[in-house]
């Protein structure tokens, strides 16, 4: 095995070239603390500032509504539970959705033993929202609504801009996990009406370790983490500078070329796509056809397990995902492939693939030619595939 050939994507990136190009020097001779007051720490500052620019022209707000945080997950925990605990008096009801990110899914069971009352909408077989169910179980009490803006295991993007149109008619903050979105989608908090945002760096090319949220000037939202005043008394921590800088970088990058990136990874989905339907029979592709990522491509196999799929990628060099790799290591069935309908049997044999930057054509035929040997294979070993087939011939 040569070569690896990286297919995740929707996992993480690696960083771009000109992205640790900016980061290198907050490592070294700028290692000021940014709130020291001579000259290191203040190029520190100055540097953390423009990156907190860079996002925020990146999803149309102001500079001070960015604060940065220590990953996506930190960003959802302190949205969910930022809001609901300034909010409590106003109410105690928080709607979300079924196909939400652990990071939001295990903070609403933690809110839910603190007494707040959540609700988990429904998706359809394309992994949307309905903005009619959305609506029917608002009440008096809701005081937030927090819904993912893309999906990782499926891509589906919701209808953001109506949801954020609901929320603002009935005066309910609108919060999106856009941890998926960012860099891949057009973002912008004012049209869409969004009132927070959780991102994080390493989605986009940019490095671990570092996330950002927006928070809406004026929106209630407590914080977590007590000590100095970073972060406009937000997120106390010394800021992780070289992190922040290369998250600011990496957005900046992604939205400069954005229609050329989707244009190209789009094609290579459909590519890919194309050549799966056309070679491997009883598949089906899951997510919603158009209002999807770019670049992601979830499929279910028939007769194979999804894990056993991996292993025999992985020794071709192939790195790919089954559903999402925070749940990988258990065995259960993706909580997002059964909201969409699948069956179990159906959902145990799923592989994503998340194409990203570096991915040429050349990488797509030798992912196809790989996938097409190794189903061929792993269904030859299945009894149940076996008998099905002997049916078939029998008709
Ligand atoms: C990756 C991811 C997260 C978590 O981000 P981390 O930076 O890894 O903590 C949250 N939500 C979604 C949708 C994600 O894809």
């Amino acid at each position: 095995m040569d070569k690896i050939r990286y297919f995740d994507h929707a996992a993480t990136t690696a960083v771009d070239e000109e992205v640790l190009i900016e980061m290198l020097p907050y490592f070294s001779i700028e290692y000021g603390n940014p709130s020291s007051l001579y000259s290191i720490g203040r190029n520190a500052k100055k540097a953390i500032e423009e990156a907190r620019r860079r996002v925020a022209s990146s999803i149309n707000c102001y500079a001070k509504e960015i604060y940065f945080t220590g990953c996506g997950s930190e960003s959802d925990n302190f949205a969910l539970k930022g809001v609901a605990y300034a909010n409590r008096e106003k109410g105690n009801h928080i709607i979300t959705t079924k196909i939400e990110h652990p990071a939001i899914l295990n903070t609403c069971r933690t809110l839910e033993k603190e007494g707040f009352n959540i609700t988990y909408l429904n998706v359809d077989e394309d992994g949307l929202i309905s903005i009619e169910e959305l609506k029917n179980n608002i009440t008096e009490d809701t005081i937030l609504i927090s819904i993912m803006f893309a999906n990782n295991e499926i891509g589906t993007i919701q209808p953001i801009e109506e949801i954020g149109r609901v929320a603002k008619e009935r005066h309910i903050l609108f919060h999106t996990d856009s941890v998926q979105a960012v860099g891949n989608v057009p973002i912008d908090v004012q049209k869409m009406n969004i009132d927070l945002l959780s991102m994080s760096a390493h989605k986009f090319y940019g490095p671990k370790g570092v996330g950002a949220i927006y928070i809406k000037n004026g929106v209630k939202c407590s914080k977590l983490q007590d000590g100095g005043h970073q972060e406009k008394d937000k997120r106390a921590g010394t800021e992780n500078v070289a992190g922040i800088v290369g998250l600011g970088k990496a957005i900046q990058i992604a939205y400069e070329n954005l229609d050329a990136y989707n244009a190209s990874i789009s094609n290579l989905r459909d590519y890919y796509e194309m050549q799966i339907q056309k070679n491997i029979p009883y598949v089906k592709v899951n997510g919603h056809i158009t209002k999807r990522l770019p670049g992601n491509s979830n499929i279910s196999f028939k007769f194979i397990d999804g894990e056993s799929l991996l292993l025999n990628l992985d020794m071709k060099g192939i790195c790919a995902s089954t559903g999402s790799a925070c749940s990988s290591g258990s065995t259960n069935p993706s909580h997002v492939l059964l909201a969409i309908g699948l069956p179990d049997s159906i959902a145990k044999g799923t592989l994503r693939i998340t194409f990203g930057k570096e991915n040429t054509k050349e990488d797509v035929d030798y992912l196809v030619n790989n996938l097409i040997e190794a189903v061929q294979k792993l269904r030859n070993m299945s009894s149940e595939y076996l008998q099905f087939i002997k049916n078939q011939n029998l008709k």
